[in-house]
């Protein structure tokens, strides 16, 4: 009770000297009551790092699935088919762009707050594009195209193969991502067999991009650099991009690492029988040449070419089964056999790319179980495909050879100093720009 007396004698007290004095500087004192109050406010209420409190913006995210269309999602979301129609039109003129992409693409329908209509949408196709369609005023859309800047950095590993090791679990341990051990592993499968070139106590390195937007990772780009101490000698390949805007991987001398064909053409697969000019075939029983490699396969493991040519048989033999042969150029042949069954569209006489799939394997014709036999031709002798000197797909002239050799000193400093330093970021740009290969 006597708390109460105290505050109201306070009270009481104020408003009496309140009484007393003047008009002008009553009002200054009622302004300066209000602006302690507002201040109190703000500091109780505002949030500077979150000022959507006043306007929060509403998202609604939409993935993109098979059989939805834009003016389906569109009107989804309340739109009419006159919006839809301008919207659309819109987006092709000043976007180029027509469809969704299934499965990848997304939506950000935005509002400027839970009650009011949207007033723009984000399609979001990809980490690297976006088109944004901002409602200027009722049925009045803007439409913006937008590349995202990519900040591409240059990214090292290095590892060793154990004892009992693959170079794929060796790849894993070392950091690098699957996408890349894969893309590793088809360069590498042009010189070396993994098979009988991998050893413990190897080292090796990988040198790729990575992508950054606003300093996140988004994904990894190219390979850059290879090293791999394999049997035979130090495998080195390095990315470079000719005057012509072509990209290519060389070894560190500029000759093509691409060689016309691939050693293995199913990448890591296992080495079940060598090549050798006499052997007891397991079918027949007699010693017999083996002209070729196996390769173990499951049944139904794509084959690619082992090279860029043309298919000159297509068809079934006792011993082969269903096998193709192709010609590469005047010198070099390839025959795939004991195939389950053959790629659609590969028929003698058609054109095939390096990696295209032109069958399946199997283990039709003389065969113990499924795998792929795989023979080489030399102007037209067998060769064991393991071994035989092969020739690359494209050398640098000497103009492209010097600046070839420049880039590689220049990336050679680079990945010392990463192995040194590995979470040094180093900008793929900061190398010489004329020569660096250009991010995917
Ligand atoms: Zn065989």
């Amino acid at each position: 009770m006597g708390l109460m007396k105290k505050a109201k004698n306070i009270i009481q007290n104020i408003k009496n000297r309140f009484a007393e004095v003047n008009l002008i500087t009553k009002i200054t004192l009622i302004c300066a009551v209000i602006m302690v109050l507002v201040a109190l406010w703000m500091v109780l209420f505002y949030k500077p790092v979150h000022n959507a409190v006043f306007h929060p913006e509403s998202h609604t995210i939409v993935a993109v699935k098979s059989g939805d269309t834009l003016s389906k999602l569109l009107s989804e979301q309340g739109f009419t088919p006159q919006d839809i129609d301008t919207i659309a039109k819109k987006l092709k003129a000043e976007a180029g762009f027509s469809t969704l992409r299934a499965d990848s693409d997304k939506i950000d329908f935005i509002k400027p707050s839970p009650n009011e209509p949207i007033s723009k949408i984000v399609i979001i196709n990809g980490p690297w594009h976006q088109v944004e369609l901002s409602c200027a005023q009722p049925g009045d859309w803007l439409c913006q195209s937008i590349d995202i800047e990519r900040d591409t950095r240059i990214t090292y590993h290095s590892g060793e193969i154990l004892d009992g090791d693959s170079f794929y679990l060796a790849g894993q341990r070392a950091g690098i991502p699957a996408g890349i051990l894969i893309d590793v592993y088809d360069l590498l499968a042009f010189e070396m067999d993994f098979e009988r070139d991998v050893r413990a106590g190897q080292k090796f390195s990988v040198v790729y991009e990575e992508n950054y937007a606003s300093n996140k990772k988004i994904d990894n780009g190219h390979v850059i650099a290879i090293s791999f101490e394999a049997l035979r000698g130090n495998v080195k390949m390095y990315r470079f991009k000719k005057s012509d805007g072509t990209v290519g991987y060389y070894d560190e001398m500029g000759n093509g690492a691409i060689k016309s064909l691939k050693r293995t053409p199913i990448n890591n697969a296992k080495v079940t029988s060598s090549f050798s000019s006499r052997r007891k075939h397991p079918v027949l029983g007699f010693t017999r040449a083996h002209k070729g490699v196996d390769f173990r396969a499951p049944t139904g493991t794509p084959i690619p070419s082992a090279g860029a040519g043309r298919v000159i048989a297509r068809g079934y033999n006792r011993g082969h089964g269903n096998f193709v042969k192709i010609r590469h150029n005047a010198t070099f042949e390839t025959l795939y056999a004991h195939m389950s069954r053959f790629a659609k569209g590969v028929n003698v006489g058609t054109a095939v790319r390096q990696g295209q799939v032109i069958g399946y394997a199997g283990s039709t014709g003389l065969s113990t179980g499924p795998h792929l036999h795989y023979e080489v031709i030399k102007n037209g002798h067998h060769v064991n495909p393991l071994t035989v000197k092969l020739p690359a797909i494209d050398n640098l002239n000497a103009t492209n050879k010097k600046a070839f050799i420049e880039y590689r000193k220049k990336l050679d400093v680079v990945v010392d100093d990463l192995s040194a330093n590995p979470d040094k970021v180093i900008r793929l740009d900061s190398l010489n720009a004329d020569n660096i290969p250009e991010s995917k």
